[in-house]
C-alpha cells in the first residue's frame, strides 16, 4: 500500500500560499497548514477595531483559508521569538522595517522543526520568484532552503519550475509536470488559477502580510524606540502603534488620539495602565498619554483632546485627566487650532 504523504503549508491568509496548498492538495498529499502570528500582523486585529470598515469581513483570513481548503491549521504564537528576527536581521530590512528574508528563513526553519516533531515529510510556501523585491527573488529562494535547513524538502508549487527538482519531486510523492513556473510581479496567473478553483472572495492585502512593510507603520516603531533609548517592545506596545493618530509635541510625552469609535473602545482597555484625557459634555476622542509629562505637557495635552473633539471651535472646554490609580480631575482650556500643531508633530 502507498504510504499518503503529508506536507506542512505555511498559510498567510493570502491567495498564494492558499493556492499553492490547494496544488498540493489535489496531489492526494495529506496538508496542515501553520499560520505564525508575530503581533505584527496585518488582516483581522485592524478590521476588528476599527468601526469604519465594519462592512469588512471580520475574519482571520488564515483560519478562513484553512477552511476553504479543508484543512486542518494550527496558529502557533512566536512573538517572544520574533523579536530576535525584527531587531538582529543578518539580511537586513526591505524598503521600511520588514526584515523579510530572515523572517521567511526563520517561519521555514520553525516548520521544519514541526514537520520533523509530527512526522511530515516536506514543506510548501506559496512564495513566487519575483514576487516581492526582497524576499522572493531567485537568489533568495536557494538562501531560504539552505539557511533554514529545510534544504531540498521545502517546495514552492506556483514557481517549482523555475526551480530544481525537490524531494517530493524526485521521489515521485508529487507530480512536477502538475506544478507552475509563475514568476514576476503579475497577479494575473494566480487570478486564472483562483478561479479555475473556483475560489472567491479571497484576500489580497495590499502592502504585504505584516505592518513592518507599511512605511508609516515603522516611522512610529522607530519613534518609539528612539524615545525609548532602546529597541525593546512588549506586544500592546506594537499593538497600540496600530491603532489612532499618534501625536507627540515633544521628547518627554506622546499622545494615542482614537479617531473613531472602535479605536476609542480600544484604547478605553489601556485606561489602567496609561494617562488618559477626555472632554467632558461633548463628543471626542480617548487619549492615551505615553511618557513622562511635566504641568505644562497636561495642559498641552488637554489642548490637543479639545483640538480632536465636536467641541473644537469653543472658547473653552473641560477636559478630564485621569493618572493611573488617581481620580480624575479637570482641565479648563481652550483648544488647539489646527494650524497650532505643526505637521512634525504627527508621528
Ligand atoms: S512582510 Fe512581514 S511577515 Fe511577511 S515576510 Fe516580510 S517581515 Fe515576514
Amino acid at each position: 500500500m502507498t504510504q499518503t504523504r503529508k506536507a506542512v503549508a505555511l498559510i498567510s491568509g493570502g491567495l498564494d500560499s492558499m493556492l499553492a496548498t490547494k496544488v498540493i492538495l489535489e496531489q492526494g498529499i495529506h496538508v496542515e497548514g501553520i499560520n505564525f502570528y508575530t503581533g505584527f500582523c496585518v488582516e483581522g486585529h485592524t478590521h476588528a477595531i476599527r468601526k469604519k470598515d465594519k462592512q469588512k469581513p471580520k475574519r482571520n483570513n488564515a483560519l478562513w483559508t484553512a477552511e476553504q481548503l479543508g484543512i486542518k491549521l494550527h496558529i502557533i504564537d512566536i512573538v517572544e521569538e520574533y523579536k530576535d528576527v525584527l531587531l538582529h536581521p543578518k539580511h537586513g530590512y526591505g524598503a521600511n522595517l520588514n526584515p523579510c528574508l530572515d523572517c521567511k528563513i526563520f517561519m521555514v526553519d520553525k516548520a521544519k522543526q514541526w514537520a520533523e516533531e509530527h512526522g511530515f515529510d516536506f514543506i510548501i510556501t506559496g512564495e513566487v520568484i519575483g514576487q516581492r523585491p526582497m524576499s522572493q527573488r531567485k537568489e533568495t529562494m536557494p538562501v531560504i532552503a539552505e539557511e533554514s535547513g529545510a534544504n531540498d524538502r521545502l517546495l514552492r508549487p506556483l514557481c517549482a519550475l523555475n526551480l530544481p527538482e525537490t524531494l517530493p519531486e524526485r521521489e515521485g510523492w508529487v507530480d512536477r509536470s502538475k506544478l507552475h513556473g509563475f514568476s514576476g510581479r503579475s497577479r494575473k496567473p494566480q487570478i486564472a488559477l483562483a478561479n479555475q478553483y473556483g475560489f472567491e472572495d479571497f484576500a489580497q492585502p495590499a502592502g504585504g502580510c505584516c505592518f513592518l512593510t507599511d512605511p508609516n507603520y515603522a516611522k512610529k516603531l522607530g519613534d518609539m524606540w528612539q524615545h525609548q533609548g532602546n529597541k525593546n517592545y512588549e506586544l500592546d506596545d506594537i499593538m497600540l502603534l496600530k491603532v489612532g493618530r499618534h501625536v507627540r509635541p515633544n521628547d518627554r510625552f506622546k499622545l494615542i488620539v482614537g479617531r473613531e469609535e472602535g479605536e476609542n473602545n480600544f484604547l478605553s482597555g489601556y485606561r489602567k495602565q496609561f494617562t488618559y484625557l477626555k472632554v467632558k459634555d461633548v463628543a471626542g476622542p480617548l487619549v492615551l498619554l505615553d511618557g513622562n509629562p511635566n504641568e505644562e505637557d497636561i495642559e498641552l495635552a488637554a489642548r490637543i483632546t479639545g483640538r480632536f473633539s465636536q467641541g473644537k471651535k469653543a472658547d473653552s472646554l473641560n477636559v478630564s485627566v485621569t493618572k493611573p490609580g488617581q481620580d480624575e480631575f479637570i482641565i479648563n482650556t481652550k483648544p488647539m487650532g489646527p494650524s497650532e500643531i505643526p505637521e512634525e508633530w504627527y508621528v
